[in-house]
Order: C-alpha cells, then sequence, then structure tokens
C-alpha cells in the first residue's frame, strides 16, 4: 500500500513521466510476496487477465510507453467505474473501493 501511495505521489507530482506500459507484474508489484521471479504466485490470481482487458480497451501496447497524464485520461474516458466489478471481479483490491472510487473522482491525479 505504501508502494502504491509513493507511485500515485510520484504521478501527481510529475504528471509528464513516462509509463511503460506491461502485461502482469509492475513496480507496484516490487515490494509484494507474491511478486516471485517476476511473476504473479498468488494463487487464482488473474492479473495477466485483468491487465489484458484493460489494455484491450485503452488500445495501448505492452513495451510502448505513453505520459501518465495521457494514460490516465484513456482510462478515465474509456472506462466507466461500474465496469470494473466485471473487468476485475475476484481482485481482493476491488472489493476495497479504491479503484472504482479513484474513477469516480475523475481527477485523483491532477
Ligand atoms: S498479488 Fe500479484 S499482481 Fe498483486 S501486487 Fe502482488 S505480485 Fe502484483
Amino acid at each position: 500500500m505504501e508502494n502504491m501511495q509513493g507511485i500515485a505521489d510520484r504521478i501527481r507530482e510529475h504528471p509528464s513521466i513516462q509509463i511503460e506500459i506491461v502485461n502482469g507484474v509492475d513496480d507496484i508489484c516490487s515490494v509484494c510476496p507474491h511478486n516471485v521471479e517476476n511473476r504473479c504466485n498468488k494463487p487464482g490470481s488473474n492479473v495477466e487477465q485483468f491487465d489484458q482487458e484493460i489494455l484491450d480497451r485503452l488500445e495501448v501496447d505492452i513495451g510502448g510507453k505513453v505520459e501518465a497524464k495521457i494514460l490516465l485520461n484513456l482510462v478515465e474516458k474509456k472506462i466507466e467505474p461500474e465496469q470494473l466489478s466485471k473487468i476485475c471481479e475476484g481482485c481482493e483490491w476491488l472489493e476495497l473501493g479504491f479503484c472504482e472510487d479513484g474513477l469516480r473522482e475523475r481527477n485523483w491525479w491532477k
């Protein structure tokens, strides 16, 4: 959670920072105990499936780099908060409500 907050703070402070598009473990996963040799080994985890669904909706390519503000504008434009319950079904973060609330605010990073 602390790591995720640090990344969110960096984006707020530097919205032009380049974000590399990946499918699977990312910078947020770097301190997670389920991150083993750069793969998520959490039982029942569907992280690649969740990521692919989002990447398809945003129409961005794995391996590309996009400015954070452009990427977050895309998220706000192409994903409705209510869609997360289907896209991210089974993710424990979903139940905490942060993602849906953040999307509903629309401008958490501005
Ligand atoms: S459970 Fe998997 S996807 Fe979630 S933070 Fe840990 S390594 Fe990343």
